[in-house]
């Protein structure tokens, strides 16, 4: 096993339970939170754990809202010198031989770069791979959204870069909460990705000489993302969907696009398959393997808003934790702030502008409040380049976190621009003035095209406007170093796990920790778990599955059944709404309380008023939305539990109550330098285990961009 955890987690199995991964009994988990009317701030004292115990701590530490179970460790990462550990865990892990490959199977769920990745290396490994995507295509996937780069320590620039300050960089804009050898481990395998994209064909920018070109990305201050204009993701994708593609052809890889992932199968202990929706037909399947990987995105919708593709959603996590999987750090959610402004109540969607802008464009606002003259009008004196001013070593290449902030704290001072005074100006003036209009159109013409699109203003003339929005979520499963969740047989890759990143990712690490898992990580390390096989087989006769798929038919009946008279989106926004109000950018103990008795309010409601139009037999975007709603309702509860119990700031968690005198974020190390991994209860009070965080080669200080 991968991980270790105490008594509280062996306890909490229920000797009911048919899956035997988690807490959930059988009975339960049909008769979930959806269907247990708990009250708002019910409680129940007895909670899902037998070891589990009310927390002590100053202040509101949510000790009503939750229990605190045994410690967990991951057990996979091995001591020694870092630069040594992943070599040392290749080397000690079991091997399959090629013959024996043939017999073992793997389901991966998702196309995206970190899914395509992986199911195209096991394919072409020689396993039998059977992959779903809910998109008609698997190149539809979220990645292809991505725009900036790519991160690598290739040091093409030679301005000091290294695999070390990749490390020492992801480790510090992480805000220390996470694990050194994950991340040093992320940093090696950085070099080998773009050789193998490149190797693939994948168009990469290239400068005057021929050689690969870079651009900086905040938190840094070398030169190492590599970027194919502001298409990086599509064209990354296009490179791993080729390849998966190629063993989709060769017969090694099963493609089902359009299949929604709706239950994970546990048999016996170890996951053992998915139950699916096929969404052209309504058909429910279930699909068996000797183990399964999440490779499913981001839950950055919870907000609503976000600049997340609007089909991305909780569900395939969600449906794992609820069956035993812990679900670690899910109020750390990255709000990056370039995004195009809100600029009305009919959007659904907001579009991003990648970080790579901030290279050449300067942030700013009017020094006076109030001052809505026309940003040309207004002269140099008269504006505060605010974050050249605050943070002159980094500028305007700060972490996304202490950029997205500070955007706040101006605006919130009455100095915002653009309409109700949510925007700052991103200028390119000094830029197009140093180096030509041809020149900027060359590195961003993409980006400042969608701009002029979006806002009908020319960025090539006047300021794009700019305000932070919801973009990604560093939290995810819980994950050892081999990528294992807690269930045995569980594999979580990209941007579905609780990641690399800590409490703040580093623009352009995304695709570079998707692709890490999928081509290099993923394939070493399960490899070790199948090495155990032949498994047991395991079909529709078992127990479990049987179960799982009672649970999906039981699901949608009842979502069809309630005919109540609210859309699914209308609860959808108003959850956001929620999200944003009081788990967005800025926390606090009072607001956080506030929405979780308001989300319970609204789950209740979701329950006995939405309207799910059509039948569970057909095409029907409403049922699928309504799924993912109510996962989103149980998901944005546990958020808010999550940052009320961390009473620090860090990275992009900001809890109002913890700022140093600068306003700065101000973490508790001797508390919170924890990774906190929930087990589901679904009897309102989650279970929390702490994941102790240890420094031996950053050391832990408070990060400063000044
Ligand atoms: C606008 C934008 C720009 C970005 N730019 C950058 C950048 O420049 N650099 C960077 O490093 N990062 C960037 N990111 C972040 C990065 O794009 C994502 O973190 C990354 O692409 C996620 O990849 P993934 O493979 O983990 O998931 P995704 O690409 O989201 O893929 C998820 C897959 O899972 C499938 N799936 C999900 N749920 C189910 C289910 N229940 N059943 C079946 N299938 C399911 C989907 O169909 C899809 O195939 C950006 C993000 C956004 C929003």
């Amino acid at each position: 096993m991968g991980f270790e955890i105490g008594d509280a987690k062996k306890d909490t199995t229920n000797a009911d339970t048919t899956t035997g991964g988690g807490a959930q009994g059988s009975g339960d988990a049909i008769n979930g939170p959806e269907h247990s009317n708990v009250a708002p701030n019910e409680d129940h004292p007895t909670g899902g754990s037998i070891n589990a115990t009310s927390p002590i701590g100053s202040g509101d530490s949510g000790e009503d809202l939750h229990l605190e179970g045994d410690p967990i460790a991951d057990t996979k990462a091995p001591g020694g010198p870092i630069e040594q550990r992943w070599d040392k865990r290749r080397f000690e892990a079991k091997l399959v031989n090629p013959a024996n490959r043939r017999k073992l199977s793997v389901i991966i769920v998702g196309t995206g770069l970190a899914g395509a990745s992986a199911a195209a290396t096991l394919g072409e490994a020689g396993y039998k791979v059977t992959s779903f995507c809910y998109q008609d295509s698997p190149r539809r996937a979220h990645s292809i959204a991505a725009q900036g780069g790519i991160n690598a320590a290739k040091n093409y620039r030679n301005d000091g870069d290294s695999i070390y300050r990749l490390f020492y960089d992801t480790v510090k804009g992480g805000d220390f909460r996470s694990r050194e050898s994950n991340v040093y481990r992320l940093a090696q395998v950085s070099v080998e990705i773009i050789d193998q994209c490149v190797a693939q064909g994948v168009p990469f920018a290239r400068e005057y000489g021929g050689l690969l070109d870079n651009r900086s990305f905040g938190g840094v201050q070398v030169s190492r993302t590599f970027y194919a204009r502001g298409q990086t993701g599509q064209q990354l994708l296009i490179g791993a969907y080729s390849a998966l593609e190629r063993q989709i052809a060769a017969g090694s890889v099963i493609m089902h696009s359009r299949h929604e992932m709706l239950e994970l199968i546990v048999a016996d202990g170890k996951a053992r398959g998915v139950v699916v929706r096929d969404m052209v037909t309504g058909e429910i399947e279930s699909h068996f393997a000797d183990a399964v990987v999440l490779a499913s995105g981001g839950y950055g919708n919870v907000f609503f808003l976000s600049t997340n593709a609007m089909g991305c959603n909780v569900t395939a996590t969600w449906r794992a934790h609820r069956k035993g999987a812990l679900f670690a750090n899910p109020c750390f959610t990255q709000i990056h702030p370039t995004c195009i402004p809100v600029s009305g109540d009919y959007q659904s969607k907001l579009t991003l502008m990648s970080e790579s802008l901030r290279n050449d464009g300067r942030i700013w606002v009017p020094k006076e409040r109030g001052d809505d003259r026309h940003p040309r009008e207004i002269s140099e004196d008269e504006r505060d380049y605010y974050l050249e001013r605050i943070y002159p070593a980094f500028g305007n290449l700060v972490p996304r976190d202490i950029a997205s902030r500070a955007a706040k704290n101006v605006c919130d001072s009455g100095r915002g621009v653009g309409p109700g005074g949510l925007g700052v100006y991103l200028d390119f003036s000094d830029a197009i003035a140093r180096l030509g209009q041809p020149a900027i159109e060359a590195k961003y013409g993409n980006l400042f095209d969608m701009y002029k699109q979006i806002t009908g203003e020319n960025p090539y003339e006047v300021p794009m406007r700019i305000y932070p929005a919801v973009h990604y979520v560093m939290g995810g499963l819980w994950v050892d170093y081999d990528l294992q969740s807690t269930i045995p047989g569980l594999f979580v890759t990209g941007e579905a796990n609780f990641s690399d990143h800590g409490a703040n990712r580093l623009g352009a690490s995304a695709l570079m920790q998707g692709l890490a898992d999928g081509y290099f990580v993923l394939p070493n390390t399960i490899a070790d778990y199948l090495a155990a096989g032949p498994f047991e087989k395991v079909d529709d006769s078992h127990p479990a599955a049987a179960e799982a798929v009672a649970q999906v038919r039981s699901r949608v009946d009842r979502l069809l059944a309630v005919n109540g008279r609210r859309t699914v989106d209308s609860f959808h926004r108003e959850l956001g709404h929620v999200m944003w109000d009081f788990c967005g950018m800025e926390r606090t103990e009072e607001g956080l309380r506030k929405a979780v008795s308001r989300i319970r309010e609204l789950k209740a409601e979701f329950w006995s008023d939405v309207k799910v139009t059509g039948t569970g037999e057909e095409l029907n975007q409403t049922l699928e939305r309504a799924g993912r709603v109510a996962d989103f309702f149980e998901l944005g509860e546990l958020m808010c539990i999550d940052a009320l119990v961390r009473r620090e700031s860090c990275g992009g968690h900001f809890r109002a109550e913890s700022q140093d005198e600068d306003g700065e974020a101000l973490r508790h190390d001797d508390e919170f330098a924890h990774v906190s991994a929930w087990e589901f209860t679904g009897n309102g009070k989650p279970i929390l285990h702490k994941e102790e965080l240890h420094y031996e080669y950053v050391e832990m200080k408070s990060r400063s961009y000044k």
